[in-house]
């Protein structure tokens, strides 16, 4: 087996209760580099299409990547994946912290669970010993509990991946949480793992990763540390709260449910900046290893918005959905709703949409009093806290809200999903669409829709990328093919998109990290190759679950009307131009997204293109 792996998967039958080992196969390990692609290429083989995503068939795992728990800067991540209940398509969702290395520490590159059990369990892995147990007392717990009752029985080195209870009553918005504020938040996920009554992955071990040159290894990492550059330093200093100015400024982070202009809207934004979370902060904290360290525990509060000591800092996206997005300039309400979120197991980025929803329903008169119980002004921190104390326990208004923009429209009638802000069911992330185009092509282009991790042009080393217009669609296809390939390929690696071009100055040492530590002769056309074999693994799934791409982007998102004022004033974006150079480059239909016989056959996916093209 290859470098970098521990050579050894985990399936977990939840109905049986059984347990099985299985060797990761040396070649899978090297097309698709752990992660999701390895996650994509597993449950193409292994899950019919056509399944219920919250159903015994629905297989859920949790995946590391080959640089996952090595010395490689960033390898932190794990990701979760499986059938999404939003989108009905691919659903991946990627998290730090310490639980990804620490199931290779424990032995395995992944688990796979499939099946449903008739019980609450939790799934116990100490250095290669794997059982299920009764979690029967976790149930109900929110995640900061459940972590400190596994902790306490099984040992402080525990590292734990949970649902909190908003995961348990399948709120389809609901995250996978670790280290009590890290977030497997996308795709919700979290309500796979409710659906098969899984409330934890407890991990531990002592194993040591196989790595292809130990003294290189070292010498990178000294190298990788030593590198100070101004963006991870302002990162680590603030947290991603550091980029809340900037993004409101140039009309990036979202306004008014994507309605307002921030600097015109929302003057009062410098409340919830940087500096005033930071003034909040009693310590920072990094995820396994990282130098970097930008998360954070908070003080705590007696205030109106009371929380306890060691709620964590709210990141970049939870300010601007509850901040900016809800004209919402009350700070304290904001790590309030953070916290809510963490505990109950919500991802804040679809939390805070909902929310926007609501507010926007209750303005235009589409809900009342009578429906929500409560006032809903815009900028309101007690409405806002008291509907997502609902949503997170599904009570009320809020149980409508819990799944998400779209259902929950769909629910509430009269015009609502004029205002549920979505792309194919998923919630937008806190980027404008328009913003230098890239997250325009890639939240309508990629297999997951909405999402601003899954690449395009950034963040990207040094020399990754050809010279292009940033500004134009003319042209973009062959650099955000290149782009979207080397982010698959480092996101699936386990490596942290913060740390790339900081610790991966240029293009070359990610190369190099993944040759120090694999052993593999591998080049930057191959890894760039990987990246699109592991894009065009998710597309196909999609395909075969008969979903077309590319994703209907909501008008709002296409400024369609174009704004009046602003950094933005009259942008709008042309639906049909946005990923059609993309989808000419990768070989897929650029009018429903199916990847052609051949490019399924160049990236050697044979088999895929016999069942895509029977
Ligand atoms: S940069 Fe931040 S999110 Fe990334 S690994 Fe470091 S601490 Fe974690």
């Amino acid at each position: 087996m290859a470098r970098g792996f521990m050579g050894k998967i985990l399936w977990v039958d939840l109905s049986k209760k059984q347990i099985k080992e299985e060797a990761l196969d040396e070649k899978m390990g090297r097309d698709f580099l752990g992660g999701y692609g390895l996650g994509a290429r597993i449950l193409f083989s292994r899950q019919k299409a056509g399944v219920d995503p919250l159903g015994p068939d629905a297989i859920l795992g949790l995946v590391t990547g080959v640089l996952t728990g090595t010395d490689a800067m960033g390898g932190s991540r794990y990701v979760m994946v499986g059938k999404s209940p939003l989108t009905g398509g691919w659903g991946d969702a990627n998290s730090g912290g310490n639980v990804g290395p620490y199931l290779k520490f424990a032995g395995y590159d992944a688990v796979f669970f499939t099946g449903k059990s008739d019980k609450p369990v939790y799934l116990l892995i100490d250095n290669g010993k794997a059982e299920l147990k009764d979690a029967g007392k976790l149930w109900g717990k929110d995640s900061f509990d459940t972590q400190d009752i596994l902790r306490a029985e099984h040992g402080k080195e525990l590292e734990v991946a949970c649902i909190g209870p908003s995961g348990e009553k399948l709120a389809l918005i609901a995250a996978v949480m670790n280290n009590k504020g890290r977030a497997a938040g996308r795709s919700g996920l979290g309500a796979v793992m409710g659906s098969k009554k899984l409330k934890a992955i407890a991990v531990k071990g002592n194993m040591k990763i196989p790595v292809a040159n130990e003294a290189a290894s070292k010498e990178m990492r000294k190298k990788q540390v030593a590198n100070k550059n101004p963006r991870s330093e302002f990162i680590g200093g603030f947290g991603t709260a550091a980029l809340f100015n900037m993004s409101l400024e140039s009309d990036d982070a979202p306004c008014k449910n994507w309605d307002g202009v921030g600097i015109i809207d929302f003057p009062k934004y410098k409340d919830i900046s940087a500096e005033p979370v930071k003034a909040e902060q009693e310590k920072k904290y990094g995820c396994w290893h990282c130098p970097v360290g930008c998360g954070g525990i908070m003080k705590g509060s007696t205030g109106e918005f009371k929380y306890e000591a060691g709620a964590h800092k709210p990141e970049y996206e939870t300010l601007a959905m509850y901040g900016s997005n809800l004209l919402n300039s009350n700070l304290a309400s904001i790590i309030k709703a953070n916290d809510i979120c963490n505990r109950y197991g919500l991802d804040t980025i679809s939390a805070g949409a909902c929310i926007a929803l609501a507010l926007e329903c209750y303005d235009k008169g589409i809900i009342t009093k009578k429906d929500t119980g409560m006032e809903m002004k815009w900028g309101d921190p007690k409405a806002i806290i008291a509907m997502t104390e609902k949503m997170a326990k599904r009570e009320g208004f809020g149980d409508i809200l819990a799944d998400g923009v779209k259902k929950a429209a769909e629910k509430i009638g009269k015009g609502a999903e004029k205002y549920a802000i979505h792309i194919g069911g998923q919630e937008y992330p806190a980027h404008d669409s328009r913003g230098g185009l890239m997250f325009g092509i890639g939240y309508g282009a990629n297999p997951t829709p909405g999402r601003h991790t899954q690449g395009g042009e950034g963040p990207l080393p040094a020399g990754a990328l050809p010279e292009y217009n940033f500004q134009s669609l003319k042209g973009r296809g062959k650099p955000h093919k290149r782009g979207v390939g080397i982010t698959q390929a480092y996101n699936a690696a386990g490596i942290c998109m913060i740390v790339i071009g900081d610790a991966y100055v240029h293009i070359n040492d990610l190369v190099e990290a993944f040759r120090t530590i694999t052993g593999w002769d591998i080049t930057l056309d191959e890894l760039v190759k990987t990246g699109a074999r592991i894009e065009t693994m998710k597309q196909a799934f999609n395909v075969r679950e008969g979903i077309k791409t590319p994703w209907k982007h909501h008008d709002r998102m296409l400024g369609k009307p174009p704004k009046k004022v602003g950094p933005r004033a009259g942008a709008t974006l042309d639906e049909a131009e946005l990923a059609k150079e993309y989808y000419e480059e990768m070989g897929w239909d650029p009018k429903t997204g199916r990847p052609s016989k051949k490019a399924l056959m160049d990236l050697g996916l044979d088999d895929v293109a016999k069942v895509l093209w029977p």
